[in-house]
């Protein structure tokens, strides 16, 4: 492709007799806020989700850097697979967390640099996050202080993300996610369709396009996905028009 971001067509219409579905959350089915506490859940966006996994017979997961019991909250009407924390820990999958050894120690040491630097500390199940969208000048100290926290901490890695920076358990991957998810049912035999619009994404974005199935990337910047729509509200209005639903109206 000559453009050098990728993607710029939307998507095709969802097959849901052959697809298999796997959508990230922030920045994909809801808008980024400026506090990850302070996102809008539309009030249908659950409502669609079961549709729409009714209709994929059962081929629907979530998979999101978020904490598993914040998507359970944000999602409290959609009862199908999730996984979280980057692919770390699951509902519905019968997996068992990745839950690295000094969990506390660094959550403390996180804290304690946001608290310092006057940055806004996310605590996670399984890791923390430092979000510098407040002070952006800080983006490289805090990263380069991630990095060192990673050396001390070996069960995390750093994930870069939007204005943030994360620990999170060594070895979990959204794409990781995929190609277990993608080996058993309902998901197995179908095609990977793959929504998300971060860095954090890409893997997952690539895993598709590699697996037989198609990538969508939600917003601007460079992409492995074939496909792109331009924020949430399109693709929600996108997942709605797979289940012969109205247009979006919030
Ligand atoms: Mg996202």
């Amino acid at each position: 492709m000559s453009d050098p971001f990728g993607a710029e067509e939307a998507p095709p219409a969802l097959d849901t007799a052959q697809d298999a579905l796997f959508l990230d959350f922030d920045g994909c089915l809801v808008e980024i806020a400026p506090r990850p506490d302070a996102i809008i859940v539309p009030e249908r966006l659950s409502a669609v989700l079961c549709a729409l996994a009714e209709r994929l017979d059962g081929a629907l997961a979530i998979v999101s850097g978020r904490s598993l019991p914040e998507l359970e909250t944000y999602l409290s009407g959609f009862d199908g697979p999730m996984v979280g924390s980057h692919g770390a820990e699951s509902r519905g999958l019968e997996e068992p967390p990745l839950r690295p050894e000094g969990l506390a120690a660094l959550q403390a040491e996180l804290a304690g640099f946001a608290a310092d630097k006057g940055l806004l500390y996310e605590p996670k199940s399984l890791g923390a996050g430092l979000h510098y969208r407040a002070r952006p000048e800080l983006q490289a100290e805090t990263e380069a202080f991630a990095t060192r926290a990673a050396r001390r901490f070996p069960g995390f890695e750093v994930q870069l993300a939007k204005m943030a920076v994360e620990l999170r358990p060594r070895g979990a991957s959204k794409d990781g996610a995929l190609a277990r998810l993608t080996r058993r049912a309902p998901f197995a035999g179908r095609r990977p369709v793959y929504a998300g619009d971060d860095v954090t994404d890409e893997p997952a974005l690539a895993w598709a396009e590699a697996h037989g199935g198609y990538g969508v990337k939600v917003g601007a910047g460079a992409t492995a996905a074939r496909f792109r729509l331009a924020d949430p509200a399109e693709i929600r209005a996108w997942l709605t028009t797979a289940i012969g639903g109205d247009a979006w109206d919030g």
